[in-house]
């Protein structure tokens, strides 16, 4: 079995009761057959308090009225843990912050940026990410596994990662190439002409097609445009409030965020768009290093899932949307701090982003 994951992945480490926003509290903790059998059978003194807090009907950890996990005490480390050790938690437990993709002989391992440890460690990074392999004894045939379109997605994402990780070009121009490479990807896949998605690998990483990217990108963004650019921004915002909704105070976040650049209409977007680009510039030179570290992200966790339903447009979309909406969440965000931002804040948001996209099975089916 061939393992992958990204070089900062050993960096991690659970800062436990230190964290600012606790992986144990906020979402619904399904609880996987095993545990749940090893749960029913706890015997002594914790067995009272085992059936007060796990729900063997819904199979799920039970929850107080802030959300937070019946196990997580006031100290903000888990009971659970404490009194019956590392091996009684889940699998859920177990496993997150790292999250795992998986394809017949090969898991892709990445770290989620729903945790503020994981973020803070993306936000800080200045050097492109690699990706690491090694081998663990174990094989496994699935039925109805494609390794040939697997192949072929493999192929194009990394062309995407290196085309992304070429800062000679600018970013909104990267990530215009890699949506043009899904865009030919798609139409060819659908045309079942899988042997010529080489030939659009190549093209995209060609003069000629990073000259039409640009002029593309350079017309979209010409001040006469300005109202396509705010209808285009604000129909992308909107689809976040077409998610289920996991935190309450999400939603003041995104009300808040659509007050502040979008109702009063195009032409104060775009002033505001072109003030924090100046800022951005002055300030925090390194922001579009850190939404490249995203893109990397989004694109390398979620793109070869599409081996199972052969939506590769749709994974690249999700992955440049994403970059989109968080950045207009820094703007916004920016914007009511007075023209100011830090990295606490940028860490904060992407990983509140994160938890309301990338943890509901509900919302990822619609985005992906
Ligand atoms: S969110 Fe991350 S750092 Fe915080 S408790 Fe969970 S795993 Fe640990």
């Amino acid at each position: 079995m061939r393992y992958v994951i990204p070089d900062y992945y050993k960096e991690f480490y659970c800062t436990a009761d230190q964290c600012e926003d606790t992986c144990c509290a906020g979402w619904q903790i399904v609880i996987d057959r095993k545990s749940l059998r090893k749960y029913g059978q706890v015997k002594g003194r914790f067995r009272k308090r085992m059936f007060a807090s796990v729900d063997f009907m819904q199979e799920t950890f039970r929850q107080d009225k802030e959300t937070r996990c019946a196990f997580l005490n006031e100290n903000n480390l888990c009971d659970l843990y404490s009194n019956l050790g590392k091996e009684s938690l889940c699998k859920t437990c177990r496993l997150y912050p790292r999250h795992v993709e998986e394809f017949e002989n090969i898991r892709e391992i990445t770290l989620s940026v729903s945790c503020p440890e994981v973020a803070k460690m993306l936000m800080n990074r200045k050097e492109p990410v690699r990706f690491l392999t090694y081998e663990k004894e174990g094989e496994e045939e699935y039925e109805d596994f494609d390794p040939f379109l697997y192949s072929i997605l493999a192929d194009a994402r990394e062309k995407m990662l290196e085309i992304l990780q070429n800062r000679s070009i600018s970013l909104a121009v990267r990530i215009g190439l890699i949506m043009g490479m899904a865009h030919d990807l798609q139409v060819r896949i659908n045309h079942e002409e899988m042997f010529s998605c080489e030939e659009v690998i190549k093209r995209y990483q060609t003069e000629k097609t990073r000259k039409f990217v640009e002029e593309k990108y350079e017309y979209f963004m010409a001040y006469e445009n300005r109202l396509e650019q705010y209808y285009y921004a604000h129909k992308i915002f909107r689809k976040l409030y077409e998610l289920e909704l996991l935190r309450e105070d999400w939603d003041t976040v995104l009300m808040e965020t659509e007050e502040i650049l979008y109702a009063d209409g195009a032409e104060k977007y775009r002033e505001l768009t072109e003030q924090f680009a100046k800022w951005q510039k002055n300030e925090m030179p390194d922001m579009d290093i850190q939404l490249e570290q995203l893109m990397v992200y989004f694109l390398f966790t979620y793109f070869c899932g599409a081996v199972y339903d052969e939506k590769i447009y749709a994974k690249a979309r999700m992955a440049m949307e994403s970059v989109f909406l968080i950045k207009e969440l820094f703007k916004a965000r920016w914007v009511r701090n007075g023209y100011m931002l830090d990295l606490d804040e940028l860490t904060e948001l992407v990983y509140r982003y994160s938890r309301e996209v990338e943890h509901s099975d509900e919302n990822l089916k619609k985005i992906l």
